[in-house]
């Protein structure tokens, strides 16, 4: 038991409500299976706040049992369930994981697996010896399988001898994998990528995608492109895109969309490209700020045919170059987690119209 705190004060439908006198309790956690369960530790919020912490339950009037509150959990909680004695109670996260507090047992859940429909809500049953889940409406990209290819790796630098090995792109000879770029402060291309690629893959899955990822982190070596245009193709992927940051020419600035040209092992697929190439460019120019590039491409639509991830795709994808390292202005916002979220979240935007069939922005 921990002592007694005094919380603060809440104002709740024109009734100041007192809510004092809590008691901390004993916190258990039930989730199945255990993959689920990595983030989503539980600490207690701190009561000096006046505002509720995110992710908390907050007791009024007669109940007495919180205050309880949630470390970043995976998933947004979006519901709750009591005890019929008000002694312990269950709160649901959006991909059907449960976490019991007090005196509420763990009766089962869909935490860890792949739902096509986010949960919205529970209730508990009158004697409390059971509860439903509800599941909502089917997400938009459920069913389908997005590849994301961060380019390089976060320590490409320490082994030439791999990185440097010859592999043919489908065209021509090209090194295995590069370094990448960085900007003038070394805040590296491989990071931002990985970055862009993990916000993306949050995004995509909240959606209902499956994604494939062609680095686990950004503390690896390689793979060579080779194997990252075969790691998406293996998996067929309906939609894939390789994030880049460019080391362009210090006074240009702007992103491009790179798109496949034909070369026999990617021929059913660039018209496919092509048109998710334009939704990309769009939703990026509309969502990000960013301008098309200055320097590459037309209107930030480059087509390219010496790339191995393009020329050796198998499904629709487009590579694309969020914006210019070498340039004082790109790279201030490059390096923000603002503009990494907000690049992301257009990628997301521009992969589900694709997949989906929605109308895109035009530019
Ligand atoms: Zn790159």
């Amino acid at each position: 038991m921990k002592p007694v705190r005094k919380l603060g004060v809440w104002r709740s439908s024109g009734l100041r409500v007192l809510a004092s006198l809590l008691v901390l309790t004993v916190v258990t956690i039930s989730w199945v299976p255990v993959r689920a369960v990595s983030g989503a530790s539980v600490k207690s919020p701190r009561v000096e706040d006046l505002s509720p912490a995110p992710d908390s339950v907050v007791p009024f009037g007669g109940a007495s049992l919180g205050l309880h509150a949630l470390t970043s959990p995976k998933a947004p909680v979006v519901g709750m369930a009591a005890t019929p004695d008000g002694k312990g109670y269950w709160l649901v996260a959006s991909d059907g994981g449960i976490f019991s507090f007090g005196d509420a047992r763990f009766f089962g859940s869909e935490g860890g697996t792949q739902l096509v429909a986010p949960a919205v809500g529970m209730a508990a049953t009158p004697n409390g010896d059971g509860y439903w889940l509800v599941f909502g409406t089917l997400r938009p990209l459920a069913g389908k399988i997005v590849g994301i290819d961060p380019g390089h790796n976060g320590l490409n630098y320490t082994a030439p001898q791999i990185i440097n090995q010859s592999v043919w792109n489908g065209q021509q000879d090209e090194a295995c994998d590069t370094t990448g770029t960085e900007t003038d402060s070394g805040y590296t291309e491989a990071q931002y990528n990985f970055n862009v690629a993990t916000y993306l893959e949050a995004d995509l899955e909240a959606e209902g995608a499956k994604v494939v990822m062609t680095r686990p982190n950004n503390s690896g070596i390689g793979p060579c492109i080779t194997t990252r245009a075969a790691i998406i193709n293996d998996a067929h992927a309906d939609v894939a895109v390789d994030i880049h940051a460019d080391g362009g020419p210090a006074d240009g600035r702007g992103f491009a969309v790179l798109e496949p040209v034909a070369d026999g092992p990617n021929n059913a697929v660039i018209a496919s490209s092509a048109a998710f190439a334009t939704i990309m460019r769009n939703t990026f120019l509309a969502d990000t700020g960013i301008p098309v590039s200055t320097y590459d491409g037309v209107d930030g639509l480059q087509p390219r045919d010496n790339l191995a991830g393009l020329n050796l795709t198998t499904g629709a994808k487009v590579l694309i170059e969020c914006g210019n390292m070498r340039n004082a202005s790109d790279a201030a916002i490059l390096v923000t987690p603002a503009f990494q979220k907000s690049a992301a979240a257009a990628m997301a935007q521009a992969i589900t119209i694709y997949l989906t069939g929605q109308t895109a922005p035009t530019s």
